[in-house]
C-alpha cells in the first residue's frame, strides 16, 4: 500500500510586493508559528499525523484557517494599498500635479 505524500506549504514570508507590510508579516509569523507549536503537540498524540507523512482531518483544517488568513491577509493589504495609492493621485489631480 503506498502512502499518500503530503506537503503543506504556508509562506512565512508572505507575497514580495510593496503591500504586504511589516505588520502583516508579523501576524504571519505569529500564527505560523503557533501553528507549528500545536501541530507538534498534537502529532505525539494523534494516530494518523503520528504516521510518517500523514495529517488528519483536524491538522488539515488548522492548516487552512491559516493558509486562509494568510491569501484574505493579502487581499486586504492590497485593497489598502491601492486605495491609498488612488487618494494619493486624486489629491495631486486636485492640486493640478500629475502623478
Ligand atoms: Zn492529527
Amino acid at each position: 500500500m503506498t502512502v499518500p505524500a503530503v506537503v503543506v506549504v504556508v509562506p512565512v514570508e508572505g507575497p514580495a510586493v510593496a503591500y504586504w507590510t511589516l505588520a502583516d508579516r508579523a501576524e504571519l509569523d505569529c500564527l505560523v508559528g503557533e501553528l507549528t507549536r500545536l501541530a507538534f503537540e498534537h502529532r505525539s498524540r494523534c494516530s494518523v499525523c503520528s504516521q510518517r507523512e500523514r495529517l488528519c482531518d483536524g491538522m488539515r483544517a488548522a492548516i487552512e484557517v491559516v493558509t486562509d488568513w494568510r491569501n484574505s491577509r493579502s487581499r486586504l493589504s492590497r485593497a489598502a494599498y491601492l486605495r491609498a495609492e488612488q487618494a494619493v493621485r486624486d489629491e495631486l489631480a486636485l492640486l493640478g500635479i500629475a502623478a
